[in-house]
């Protein structure tokens, strides 16, 4: 599917924010349909199957998690939500709702889209099983479970590929704390940030070139981890 045929719907009740992303999502090649509220936007949602739907956290018929969870119950499409910077809380619960990822207003435009391409590739991947992802020098086949530096394999214990593949499923995109644990060791001790921590410290020393300063396992303060594919030029 080319990116011209791909819908988004924005959810966003203020007007002049609504225009920005239309300009900037039908510039880059998408189809774009707007709802000012959460209603409208539901039945968006459901009635026209978008292939992406970016969400304003702050709507003023409904909680913005709320949402998240109405539009999960019938439906797997990429989902970010847009919020302001200090409310972290609040995207940890947007995040643990089901949606994939959040972008912070203000918001940068190459951040939006790269963060909509991420998502969109990661609805393209559940389907495909044999996939094998280029992390850096790293390339990780999920199905066979190896990873390869330069070609030469990397010795990782199950828990650590484990957490490798937990964070590569959503390539590009932020996964919460609790979401690592639950999905690397189960629901019981999800307070245990602490491993958590200490076996991201393990991996990075197997991935990252720089263990010390970290470029494709990036920490998203108070949120989560995300593993991104090509670290940003410094
Ligand atoms: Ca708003």
């Amino acid at each position: 599917m080319t990116q011209a045929m791909f819908r988004v719907l924005v959810i966003e009740d203020d007007l002049h924010i609504r225009s920005v992303l239309r300009t900037l999502l039908e510039s880059a090649g998408y189809r774009v349909e707007l709802a000012e509220t959460a209603a409208r936007g539901l039945i968006e949602a459901r009635a026209n199957r978008p292939d992406a739907v970016l969400i304003d956290l702050g709507l003023p018929d409904r909680d913005g998690q709320q949402l998240v969870r109405d539009i999960r119950q019938f439906s797997t499409v990429p989902l970010l939500v847009l919020s302001a910077r200090s409310a972290e809380q609040q995207k940890i619960m947007a995040l643990d709702s089901g949606a994939d990822d959040y972008v912070t207003k203000p918001f940068d435009a190459g951040e939006l889209l790269a963060r909509l391409r991420a998502a969109l590739r990661r609805n393209v991947r559940s389907a495909d099983q044999s996939e094998v992802l280029a992390i850096g020098r790293l390339t990780v086949d999920l199905a066979r479970r190896e990873a390869r530096e330069s070609g030469v394999p990397i010795h990782l214990t199950p828990l650590e590929f484990r957490l490798l593949e937990v964070l590569a499923r959503s390539l590009g995109l932020i996964v919460t704390q609790e979401q690592v644990m639950r999905q690397v060791w189960g629901p019981e001790r999800l307070d245990d940030t602490r491993r958590l921590r200490s076996y991201i410290k393990l991996l990075r020393q197997k991935i990252e070139p720089d263990p010390a300063r970290p470029r494709f396992l990036v920490t998203e303060a108070g949120v989560g981890y995300r593993l991104i594919s090509q670290a940003p030029s410094i």
